[in-house]
């Protein structure tokens, strides 16, 4: 069958990976098709946190409806609680306002965006300069370049690049849940006690997106589970109590009663989600390339997240806008250079570090120092602002706090 339509460029994938590069290809003249597989009203399982260095990389994305964040709790394992205000706030959106707006902005921009899944990518039969995708129902398109920016599961990824061991993906999952009241959600970040990973209570503007991520390699879903349930009983009976511990166990008074109530309330309204995210080990990100002869990899396909934390948003569009420098450039294949000296050195030094930030410091488990010395020290609280912030790396992490322990200003 020949191809109903031609393009420069098939973008498969309308997160925000494809929908960012496709809207900076669209505006420079290419003829950019879009394709967005996910059905209407599923928004990708996400934490929506956009970090402050992503906002000011693309202040453009605050006109997205969503919240802005100017606070932060913090726990440690043990519960041991800080405070942060931050200089710059992040902002968490809905996955699914999110999407849909850097999507309508490539559509604006002038992409072609076909609501339909892309099922087989493949090299045009009779012309290997050209790649034709086809959607289930028989229609094709064809294009000088594919991108595949289809997320953590990328089938274009598995067969241009290879696939991923399980062991390099991760697994986040987590609960939809009513905002207590809209002026007391507080943004809590907190450690996991006995586990390498973190729980999270996202409010939005309409509900609060609870969730762990963990970077352990055995997961283990009924404990990770019932910590998550513990964690949201301890969120929601904080709002009415707020000496009321996070982590409620049976070595911490609580009403056992009132978390009964709280989680039968809560059983009855929330949504469970579970996603994966890549969490590349640091050979891979020596040996895994993100682009090829016309054809290039984005966002989660290429397996671009931080693999301490698990964020994603920044690297899909930073990888976004470094792919549509490299095709305007005239040399596609220039992205892998792009990527590796913008960001791909610091993602591998996450991977080196992921057992080490989970790991000990000074005689305890370093995330917990990291809280205790950040309660006490205002330089130390600096340094965790400019971590949630995006601008503190993992390399030297332990050095700086380490001094400013000593040198607290
Ligand atoms: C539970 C969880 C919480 C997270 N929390 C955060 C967070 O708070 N902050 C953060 O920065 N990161 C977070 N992440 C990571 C973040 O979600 C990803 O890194 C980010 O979404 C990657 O963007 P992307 O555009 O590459 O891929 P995706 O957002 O996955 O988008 C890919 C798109 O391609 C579509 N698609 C797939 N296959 C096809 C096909 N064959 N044809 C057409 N379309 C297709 C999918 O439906 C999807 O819409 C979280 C991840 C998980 C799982």
């Amino acid at each position: 069958m020949a191809c109903e339509k031609n393009f420069d460029v098939l973008m498969v994938g309308a997160g925000p990976a494809g929908s960012f590069a496709a809207e900076g290809l669209a505006r420079a003249g290419v003829r950019v098709a879009l394709f967005d597989g996910r059905p209407p009203g599923e928004p990708k399982a996400c934490g929506g946190g956009v970090t402050s260095k992503a906002l000011r990389a693309w202040p453009q994305l605050l006109d997205a409806a969503g919240r802005t964040v100017e606070e932060v709790e913090m726990y440690s394992p043990a519960g041991a609680r800080v405070r942060l205000r931050l200089r710059e706030p992040f902002a968490i959106y809905s996955r699914s306002v999110f999407d849909s707006f850097l999507r309508e902005r490539a559509r604006t921009a002038g992409a072609q965006v076909f609501r339909t899944r892309v099922s087989v990518a493949e090299r045009t039969s009779g012309d290997d300069k050209l790649w034709t995708v086809r959607a289930r129902n028989g229609e094709q398109w064809c294009g000088a370049v594919l991108v595949a920016a289809d997320g953590a599961n990328s089938a274009i990824a598995r067969r241009l690049a290879g696939s991923l061991p399980n062991c390099e993906m991760e697994v986040a999952f987590g609960y939809r849940a009513p905002l207590p009241r809209a002026d007391d959600a507080p943004t809590v970040i907190a450690f996991l006690p006995g586990w390498a990973g973190y729980a999270w209570a996202f409010p939005r503007l309409d509900h609060v997106s609870f969730g762990i991520a963990t970077t352990q390699d055995a997961f283990d879903h009924h404990t990770l589970d019932a910590l998550l349930w513990s964690f949201m009983r301890g969120y929601y009976a904080q709002r009415e109590d707020p000496r009321a511990p996070l982590w409620a166990d049976e070595t911490q008074p609580h009403d056992q009663a009132n978390d009964e109530r709280i989680e039968q309330k809560l059983r009855a309204s929330v949504e469970r989600y579970a996603a994966r995210i890549p969490g590349l080990a640091p050979e891979t990100w020596d040996a895994r390339r993100a682009c090829g002869h016309n054809w290039a990899l984005l966002g989660d396909a290429a397996g671009f997240a931080d693999p301490v934390t698990g964020e994603g948003i920044y690297y899909a569009l930073r990888s976004a806008e470094l792919f549509a420098d490299a095709y305007l450039s005239g040399q596609v294949e220039t992205y892998e250079a792009r990527w590796r000296a913008d960001f791909g050195r610091e993602l591998r030094r996450a991977a080196r570090m992921r057992r080490r930030f989970y790991g000990n410091f000074l005689g305890g488990p370093f995330t917990a120092r990291m809280i205790d010395f950040a309660r006490l020290h205002p330089g130390v609280r600096r340094t965790l602002r400019e971590l949630v912030a995006g601008h503190q790396g993992y390399l030297g992490l332990k050095r700086t706090l380490a001094r400013r322990v000593i040198w607290p200003l």
